[in-house]
């Protein structure tokens, strides 16, 4: 096992990847397909609580971390029968130690919510719920292939608030082929009605071989330029500053205390578990990634393998670059004390000469505790991010 010390490996979080949606949006490139045959999301969930078993059997420490945090995500976690994600629970419950406050967070899709699911999630144990709005106007939604509308997603939010969620994040994409300023402003302006703990607000990524790419590459749809697609994003920014969110992380905001744990762990390299078709893992100081084929998922899984590829142990090198890059995802930045308590250096003796040209170039700002992007580094944030590769 690795020595180096990243910070709070006793504690766990736990991704679950559910694939199925209703149907595939236009800009999607996750992994995720559209299925609604029960026979196949049964077996597909038999294998899930399989994989979890032979996990725990191979690593018998697991069972004794704490688990602080779990994430279903898609996918449409929502599109599954309940008691699909009631069984998951319960396994959890069953072989991991939970921590009594852990977050708890599974992502909805508005158009495959009920009152029922909205109860029983709560019931099992679900505390904070991701609800994919993408946009306010549905055109846009339309264009995104996305199965709701603004009257589901209207609907959705009653339901949980009716079922006692408190905790409510919710998605939304700029920078749309059709969308102007004036529709992100209504998005995050008819968005505060539902008082959302946190919102993931991201820029849209055209993925080769979706059919959006092939619809811009024809000339059919024109996404927005550059500046305009920035000047939403700033407009966002002011926008949700006003209204009491923190802007924490390049792609997210929230309302004091209710940053996602669970995504923390992502940017600060802390140890999590991911079950499912596609998920990835970092645990023992070494990544893993499972495969995207359902049958090779499936096979590994009836042989009693593991269906993940394990990466070599990380090297202190690629551990610090992962460290820094990841690290300055979040706009309150990263401490070299910490790196110090990590690595046993300064991140100065390490990146002195990347940090300097980065300063230099208004990218990155240090003031003397703390090493963290400015307002231009946020639009240049992959550069940046790159420099520490
Ligand atoms: S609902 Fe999410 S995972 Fe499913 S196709 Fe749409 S974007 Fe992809």
């Amino acid at each position: 096992m690795n020595t180096i010390k990243i910070k709070a490996a006793k504690r766990l979080g736990i991704y679950c990847h559910i694939p199925f949606c209703l149907k595939k949006c236009a800009y999607c490139d996750f992994s995720s397909f559209a299925c609604q045959e029960e026979g196949i999301i049964t077996a597909y969930f038999k294998d899930l609580q399989q994989e979890i078993k032979n996990f725990v059997k191979k690593n018998s420490a697991a069972d004794i971390l704490a688990v602080d945090t779990i994430y279903f995500g898609g996918g449409t976690p929502s599109s599954v029968k309940v008691t699909h994600i009631e069984a998951i629970m319960a396994l959890f419950k069953e072989v991991f130690v939970i921590c009594d406050d852990a977050e708890v967070t599974i992502e909805i899709n508005p158009g495959t919510l009920t009152a029922e699911k909205a109860g029983r999630y709560k019931k099992a144990g679900i505390n904070r719920v991701s609800v994919g709005l993408q946009a306010w106007q549905d055109d846009l939604l339309k264009m995104l292939g996305r199965v709701h509308n603004q009257a589901d997603f209207i609907t959705a939010m009653k339901l949980l608030k009716a079922a006692g969620f408190e905790n409510i994040s919710v998605d939304v994409m700029y920078g749309l082929p059709g969308q102007k300023l004036v529709d992100v402003l209504e998005t995050v302006t008819e968005l505060m009605a539902f008082g959302p703990t946190h919102l993931s607000c991201y820029s849209l990524i055209l993925e080769e071989n979706t059919k959006l790419e092939k619809l811009i590459a024809s000339g059919q749809l024109k996404l927005p330029d550059e500046d305009q697609e920035r000047e939403m994003h700033w407009a966002i920014d002011a926008y949700l500053n006003d209204h009491g969110y923190q802007h924490y992380e390049i792609s997210s905001y929230c309302k004091p205390g209710y940053e996602s744990k669970h995504n923390l762990k992502y940017w600060e390299l802390v140890p999590y578990l991911g079950f499912g078709l596609g998920a990835h893992g970092y645990y023992n100081g070494q990544r893993y990634g499972n495969t995207n084929a359902l049958k090779s998922y499936s096979d590994l899984i009836t042989a009693g393998k593991l269906p993940g590829i394990v990466e070599p142990e990380m090297k202190p090198a690629v551990m610090m670059s992962e460290w820094m890059f990841l690290g300055l995802r979040k706009l309150n930045g990263i401490r070299d004390q910490e790196f110090k308590a990590c690595f046993g250096k300064s991140f100065f003796t390490e990146y002195q000469k990347v940090i300097d040209s980065l300063i230099e170039e208004n990218l990155l700002e240090w003031d003397g505790v703390v090493l963290k992007l400015t307002p231009t580094g946020q639009d240049f944030g992959n550069r940046v991010f790159m420099a520490f590769i």
